[in-house]
């Protein structure tokens, strides 16, 4: 394959810069993902001292990774004829990165974990006393958000703390105290732990800057000031740098993004090439003008042509304006041009209603319900709304005494599934035995256990649609149960029911969507309805935004407490880009117009007071010769229709989810479509630790050193951790471990010296967007018979309580992954339990390798058709943790369950 093959002459340039640093500008729809793509193949191509290990490319999203990953794997196999070593190249977000390099090569940081949003808020309120915020006078629960706003902006500035009063330096430590206290990190303290390792640990350093020979940084005008940091102190290293971005499209600003990085960078870098991108293959020429003309009001922008490839075929009437005295009218010439465009070929996915505020998605789902116009719609269609949901919270407010058994056993009544009566009041009846308040160790009152234990009581099966839907939601809020013992799990009981309790009623309420929506493996062909900021990186065939109302786009400053009434301004340099104005909210509707292949629809009605005139941005788009007012006698033919994406959604599969399949589909699907997930357990982590001590102990092996017993137990000290456990069972387990740890160092030491890799990731790119990812513990090679032979070696471990398990299935993907690095066939496959030392082998037979790559594509293909069947057996059904889901009442009497 030529790597040039229909380029232009400017992408044709970058692909071949790759001795030199370079900035591209790559306007919307200039096709910079293919040019990344193919510049990267060609780093490969051209320089064999250059290993896949030493290209890393940062994306603003972990999709837009996905994206990418596909495409180099893609040309990787066409260009070069092999993918070797592909899964080393890191091509992921910044903080990805960070918490890898930090976890594979400082020891005390394998034990962090990540808390997401709702995890973090969690864990603030519950350490309020020491978490900082008193310290910078807010409040619990009201000003939560405030708070978390005010320590990423500090964090993400934390190299100017020498501005900062003494009051908020010692809150930000604080902060920092009570996360690495229970080995937690949120993302601003990894990018801060990362710098704070590169400029004070110099072997650290000395690691990561040798390692990479090529960063490029993608979306570049998103990055803010700790990122920029961190991309400058590599570049120091010596490698070469590629940024690519849009100064027009930078619209993350009040989240501290600063477009002053993209605005300066060729001169803080002393850059010479500066490849603009500006023509739009995405998007037909009515599309592009329309963006132009509006984009070139902003004052503040670098200098560039843009125009149109002209791939997409304009005709009058694809893009217009209509003005409406009222927003049911507005919202029905929506609804009603979409059933157009969808009787002429459009498909529903390809569309979408982009807006400014949220607060207008309601109405426009509710129209789209008369007009049975499928959508998908975030923060609408809540979880707690539904009366399954409403149920589920009875449980926990029944047993905090806010609610009597009458309420909930109607609230169970009440949900839309023929409810045995008598079985709710049995289900109930188990409450009633539940006394928190004499339960003293938290290990006696789990939360996910009691939800699991009332539901096996009642029989509620997947038979129908509804009864799908209503197996979604009970699902997800056994995923909010998860997100709360995440952080509660060691709470003591009666303290962690009233806190659930608080919450399910004042922060879960109107987080949470309902479980369908999270379904990631299915896209249905519906219509988008989302706001700009969601649809940055996305591209439709038709585009509709609404309320093009001054006030609403752009929108009116906001009123109330900021993190200004906080901090203050000269602490955080360029602090004024936090407040937006107009030029930022044109950049917006700018990325809004651009996401459009063909048809772009601009709509108004008065809205509120404040909004009743019309938008300044409508009025630049109008200046736009394409821009025609709409008319009925528009006729939509579909002969030129762009071609649509495909529906099928980018499958990111790991070891365990396979395993999960392969043994029974169904119970894939209760698990990661329904989202049930398993009560946690004191020893849950065991599995895990025991493979970070062996990897660190194999690791200092293959870096030469020769580990004495009592180095060997320091290990073992300083990386055993069980994040649930109390004091003594930690204590318990962590003798244990030290003997099988001892046991297994030495029945194998003799053989530490055939090691050839120690936790490896593999990635198998399968096409189709089709990906498994995983780790393979152990390579090593031994002799047999005069023959070299390779050996994959997969650790497990005993534990009773502990599911961390792996079986041949999984081993047999590792086989699979091990020949995608390495380009080498693996001959034995083994099993080896650490707690009894035993081991099982498997020789890698031919056809093998074909068997499981064929296994994993119809597992995709079954998974995004949801046909997933159950797999019957008794011995399997009664260890099933989820059979009550699943089983009749007659199955269960016949298996005894
Ligand atoms: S009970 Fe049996 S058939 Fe049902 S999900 Fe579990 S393993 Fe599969």
């Amino acid at each position: 394959m030529d790597l040039f093959e229909n380029l232009s002459d400017n992408q044709i340039e970058a692909v071949k810069t790759i001795d030199e640093d370079l900035e591209i500008i790559a306007c919307a729809g200039a096709g910079k993902t293919g040019v990344v793509t193919r510049r990267v193949i060609n780093i490969l191509k051209s320089n064999p001292d250059i290993l896949p290990e030493n290209i890393v490319a940062f994306t603003f999203t972990e999709k837009a990774a996905e994206e990418l990953k596909s495409r180099v794997y893609k040309y990787g196999e066409a260009v070069l004829e092999n993918t070797k070593g592909f899964a080393n190249m890191y091509i992921g977000t910044i903080h990805g990165f960070c918490l890898k390099m930090l976890q594979e090569y400082i020891v005390q940081f394998q034990k962090f974990t990540v808390l997401d949003e709702i995890k973090t808020k969690l864990y603030i309120e519950k350490n309020y006393n020491f978490c900082g915020m008193p310290d910078l006078g807010l409040k619990i629960y009201t000003e939560t958000n405030l708070f978390l706003s005010v320590i990423s902006t500090l964090n993400e500035n934390w190299f100017e703390r020498d501005k900062w009063d003494e009051k908020t330096r010692a809150a930000v430590d604080k902060y920092k105290d009570t996360f690495y206290r229970k080995n937690y990190f949120d993302y601003s303290l990894i990018m801060q732990e990362m710098l704070n390792q590169l400029e004070n640990n110099k072997d650290f350093a000395d690691i990561i800057l040798s390692k990479i020979k090529y960063l490029t940084v993608d979306e570049y005008q998103d990055t803010n000031p700790i990122q920029e940091r961190l991309i400058h102190f590599i570049k120091q290293g010596g490698c070469n740098l590629c940024i690519v971005g849009d100064d027009d499209q930078t619209i993350y600003q009040f989240r501290g993004s600063d477009p002053e990085n993209i605005l300066t960078f060729r001169e803080r870098y002393g850059i010479n090439k500066y490849i603009v991108l500006g023509t739009d293959y995405r998007s037909s020429e009515a599309i592009v003008d329309i963006g132009k003309r509006v984009i070139v009001n902003n004052e503040k922008r670098l200098p560039k042509v843009m125009e149109s490839g002209k791939l997409i075929k304009y005709e009058e009437g694809d893009t217009v304006y209509r003005e409406f005295d009222e927003c049911d009218e507005e919202y029905e010439f929506i609804a009603k041009r979409i059933k157009a465009l969808h009787d002429s070929g459009v498909k529903y996915s390809e569309m979408a209603v982009l807006l400014r505020k949220r607060k207008h998605g309601p109405d426009i789902a509710k129209m789209f319900d008369e007009y049975e116009i499928p959508y998908i719609i975030e923060g609408v269609n809540e979880l707690f709304s539904t009366a399954e949901c409403q149920a589920a919270k009875g449980i926990f407010d029944y047993l905090a005494g806010t609610i009597g058994m009458m309420e909930l056993f109607q609230l169970w009544k009440s949900i839309d599934y023929e409810l045995d009566e008598k079985e709710i009041a049995e289900a109930i009846a188990t409450l009633n035995v539940i006394d928190v308040k004499s339960k003293k160790f938290y290990g006696e009152f789990v939360l996910q256990k009691v939800y699991h234990d009332f539901l096996r009581r009642i029989s509620i099966v997947d038979e129908s649609n509804s009864s799908e839907i209503i197996l979604y939601n009970l699902g997800k809020f056994s995923q909010v149960i998860n997100d709360f013992e995440t952080i509660y799990y060691t709470t003591i009981p009666a303290n962690k029911l009233s806190s659930f309790c608080n919450f399910l009623k004042y922060t879960a309420d109107g987080y949470y969507p309902e479980g369908h929506i999270a379904n990631t493996y299915i896209r249905p062909d519906a219509v988008n309805i989302m706001t700009v900021h969601q649809s940055k990186g996305l591209e439709f065939t038709a585009v509709f935004i609404p309320q093009m109302n001054h006030n609403n786009f752009p929108s009116a400053k906001m009123g109330g407490k900021s993190i200004w009434h906080v901090i203050e301004k000269d602490w955080i340099p360029n602090a004024d880009r936090f407040a937006g104005g107009v030029e930022e909210e044109r950049k917006l509707f700018y990325v809004a117009i651009t996401r459009a292949k063909k048809f772009l629809f601009l709509t108004r009605s008065p809205g509120n007071a404040r909004e009743k005139k019309v938008s300044e941005f409508m009025v630049e788009a109008k200046e736009s010769p394409y821009m025609l007012g709409f008319d009925e006698k528009m006729v939509y033919t579909g002969n030129h229709i762009p071609p649509m994406s495909e529906d099928a959604a980018p499958l990111n599969l790991n070891f365990s989810i396979l395993q999960d399949y392969f043994d029974c589909a169904y119970r894939f699907k209760l698990s990661m479509f329904y989202g049930f997930v398993q009560p946690i357990v004191p020893a849950l982590g065991y599995g895990k630790t025991m493979h970070e001590i062996v990897m660190n102990i194999h690791r200092r092996f293959l870096s030469g050193e020769t580990l004495s017993s009592e180095d060997i137990e320091q290990i073992v000290n300083d990386s055993f951790y069980l994040p649930y456990a109390n004091p003594k069972l930690q204590d318990n387990m962590l003798e244990g471990a030290k003997k099988s740890i001892a046991g297994y160092v030495t029945k194998n030491q003799d053989d530490f010296a055939n090691i050839t890799m120690a936790e490896a990731d593999i990635e198998l790119d399968m096409g189709d967007g089709i990906k498994v990812n995983g780790r393979i513990d152990l390579v090593k090679r031994r002799e047999i018979s005069g023959e070299e032979k390779t050996y994959i070696v997969d650790f497990k471990t005993a534990s009773r309580e502990v599911t961390e398990c792996i079986n041949a299935e999984q081993l047999k993907i590792y086989a699979l992954g091990y020949q995608k690095l390495t380009g080498e066939t693996a001959d034995y496959l083994e099993i080896y339990n650490l707690d009894n030392s035993e081991s099982e082998r498997q020789r890698v037979t031919e056809g093998l390798l074909e068997n499981v790559s064929r296994d994993i594509r119809d597992a995709a293909s079954n998974i995004r058709n949801n046909d997933l069947p159950r797999k019957c057996s008794k011995g399997k059904c009664q260890k099933c943790y989820l059979n009550y889901l699943c089983l009749s009442k007659k199955e269960k009497q016949e298996y005894e369950v």
